[in-house]
């Protein structure tokens, strides 16, 4: 069987960079998207033109996970200016809009194809002084809904994660009373791990996952029950 190829946006830190561990162990090839100059593909998500370079480049890929994201100013809403509100749009949702329309189309003629977008459990539920964050996660989780209904009969299946706590390089400068506080609202009393994260990707980017489409995975240790 031919090797299935995938691109992994934030893939060379915290949950994309364990993802796409996961995936070469799985024996798929990778390659990393991101805006450090680590990756395979230097660029920032939400250059609509970068992205269409890069994927014109790489030419068909069976496997989209967008898990690029950035957390965006922690502060009360009402002090939030224009800029910082649009950039923390422009990455998290708008970035996952440029790579679903450049990859999408090829995966819908090779009848098969796997999108994963990383939404968050505060697009759920809403997270205090991340509006911003907050809302363009909702905005992933819809765009999720809405495509996966969309292409449903083509064999291209798109499904989100929602994770909640996961000790990554994000939250590194979140100090421990913070982080406990956190921890203690968790039925698990804990944070989740990168690899945690992985194993649902991979199963999602598999061909074990068949039946699902169009839906917000949870994988919060218990926090969300819906
Ligand atoms: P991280 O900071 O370790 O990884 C994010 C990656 O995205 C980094 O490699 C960064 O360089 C890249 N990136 C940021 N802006 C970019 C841009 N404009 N263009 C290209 N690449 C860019 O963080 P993480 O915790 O692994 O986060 C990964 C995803 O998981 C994010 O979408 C985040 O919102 C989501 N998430 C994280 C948590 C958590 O608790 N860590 C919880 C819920 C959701």
């Amino acid at each position: 069987m031919q090797m299935k190829k995938a691109i992994v946006t934030g893939g060379v830190s915290g949950i994309g960079e364990a993802s796409a561990a996961r995936l070469r162990a799985d024996g798929v090839e990778v390659i990393t998207v991101d805006i450090s100059s680590s990756a395979d593909y230097p660029l920032n998500v939400s250059d609509s033109g970068a992205v269409d370079s890069a994927v014109a480049a790489i030419g068909h890929i069976d496997i989209l996970i967008n898990c690029a994201g950035v957390l965006g100013p922690i502060k009360p809403l009402v002090e939030l200016t224009n800029d910082e509100f649009q950039k923390t749009f422009d990455v998290n949702i708008n970035g996952i809009f440029y790579f679903c329309r450049a990859t999408i189309p090829s995966m819908v003629d090779h009848g098969w194809g796997r999108v994963i977008n990383i939404a968050s459990l505060s697009g759920k539920n809403g997270t205090p002084n991340l509006a911003a964050y907050s809302a363009s996660k909702a905005a992933v989780s819809a765009l999720t809904k809405s495509l996966g209904k969309e292409i449903a009969t083509t064999g291209v299946l798109v499904n989100a994660i929602a994770p909640g706590f996961i000790s990554t390089p994000m939250n590194a400068d979140t100090s421990d009373d913070v982080i406990d506080d956190l921890t203690s609202e968790v039925p698990m009393k804990r944070s989740g791990r990168v690899e945690e994260v992985a194993a649902l990707v991979s199963w999602l980017a598999s061909d074990e996952c068949s039946f699902s489409t169009g839906a917000v995975y949870d994988i919060s240790g218990g926090t969300a029950t819906y």
